[in-house]
């Protein structure tokens, strides 16, 4: 069997080889990740089994309290709205609820920073240069090294310099994230370790408390940090279906709380979506587009970016299509290229065509017309709405029933 046409190849086939090429290990990263998961695995189980007693219940609640908040912070804030942009205004309460003490609860690095990396990870599918991609899951010649690095290694490392990292950086420049990028660590320290020691000692009288609570909140950010991580790794290793533009998958699994990585490959695909998916699978399991479309509703975010159903189907053909590709011979390919492009685009302009008459029955609504003037446009607009509908499956139908045809003409699973 070919390999996928977008599968580039292999840089390293060690870590060591990382060394020879300017990586240097970042020895305060390292000891933070060290040390908060060395807490987190031995000390919450003492912490539990020294807790005043009924104080588990707090430190529980406190863990997954932090936990969600954390992970909602990186989804909906770090993620979408700052990386990718996905609303055109962003009022200053997300910036502060968010950006100022959810994203360094999550302790994923500051916001600028998380986004400028965030940003050259997705430059990549335009570039093909995936030796920039400082979470790439494609380096290594081996899938547990790729693992292992996509996951947790390269937080460990300093990478070279490049002058598309300083750019990226440079490019989120707008003042909140520059003031949140300056305060971050007295952030970090303070929401992570302070807060819950002083909440703690208040809450239980006695510093062991304290102690505990520190313990359920450096779990939290833990556990939050393997999360996000999944969706670099896991995501861009296994899944059901391959994005068009990056190794990517959807795997349609509960990745975390917040389900950001369950539909990845659609998120490469149209990365500026405020949605993580498309379809009603994309709608099931993407709990962060409900509270962008609160924030929406409540004026604090504007503007907001999704695909259109055009694009949608243009991003779902061009995968089918690479999928045949990377199966067919090159004459093969080309006896069929042409006829299942000409599909592809009857059935893309239809979608087209199908969107526009929706958008017509919007404006009528909006124009405040006669109540029967509008009805009667509107009755006018609903048949041709329904011939749209129909013609928009029937080519959608024609293009799928050619790939059935040559798959089972050339005999391929
Ligand atoms: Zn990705
Ligand atoms: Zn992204």
């Amino acid at each position: 069997m070919k390999s996928h046409p977008n599968s580039p190849a292999p840089i390293y086939n060690s870590f060591a080889e990382l060394f020879e090429r300017g990586f240097t290990i970042d020895w305060v990263t390292t000891s933070f990740i060290g040390f908060t998961h060395l807490i987190c695995l031995l000390g919450t189980p003492l912490a539990y089994y020294f807790a005043p007693p009924g104080f588990w219940q707090v430190m529980l609640s406190w863990t997954l309290g932090h936990m969600f908040f954390g992970c909602l912070s990186t989804t909906l804030y770090s993620h979408r709205l700052i990386s990718h942009g996905a609303a055109r205004v962003v009022r200053w309460p997300v910036h502060l609820l968010f950006g100022f003490i959810g994203q360094p609860m999550a302790a994923q690095g500051s916001v600028r920073r998380w986004a400028a990396l965030h940003v050259i990870h997705h430059s990549v599918d335009r570039t093909g240069r995936h030796e920039l991609d400082p979470y790439s899951a494609t380096w290594f010649s081996s899938s547990w090294r790729n693992f292992l690095w996509s996951h947790v290694l390269t937080y460990l490392l300093f990478h070279p310099d490049t002058s598309e990292k300083d750019k990226a950086y440079e490019a989120k420049n707008s003042a909140p994230l520059v003031w949140q990028d300056k305060l971050y660590v007295p952030l970090l320290v303070g929401l992570n370790f302070i807060l819950p020691l002083g909440l703690g000692i208040w809450l239980s009288g006695t510093l062991v408390g304290g102690l505990c609570l520190m313990t359920a909140s450096i779990c939290a950010f833990v556990l939050g940090q393997h999360n996000t991580w999944t969706v670099n790794s896991v995501t861009h290793m296994w899944g059901f279906i391959r994005g068009a533009s990056s190794s990517a998958k959807n795997n349609y699994l509960w990745l975390g709380p917040l389900g950001e990585g369950n539909h990845h490959a659609d998120h490469h695909d149209f990365a500026r979506d405020y949605r993580n998916g498309f379809g009603l699978s994309g709608w099931l399991l993407d709990p962060t587009r409900y509270v962008i479309l609160l924030l929406n509703g409540l004026g604090l975010v504007k503007g907001l970016h999704r695909a259109s159903k055009k694009q949608e189907a243009e991003i779902i053909a061009r995968r089918k299509l690479l999928q045949v590709r990377g199966r067919l011979q090159g004459a093969l390919w080309e006896a069929w290229e042409t006829r299942l492009e000409t599909l592809k685009s009857d059935w893309l302009e239809a979608t087209h065509q199908w969107e526009a008459f929706k958008a017509q029955r919007l404006q009528l609504r909006a124009m405040h017309l006669p109540q029967l003037e509008l009805e009667k446009k509107l009755n006018a607009l609903k048949a041709e709405v329904a011939i749209a509908r129909r013609t928009m499956r029937a080519r959608k139908q024609a293009f799928l029933d050619a790939l059935y045809e040559l798959r089972v003409t050339h005999q391929y699973a």
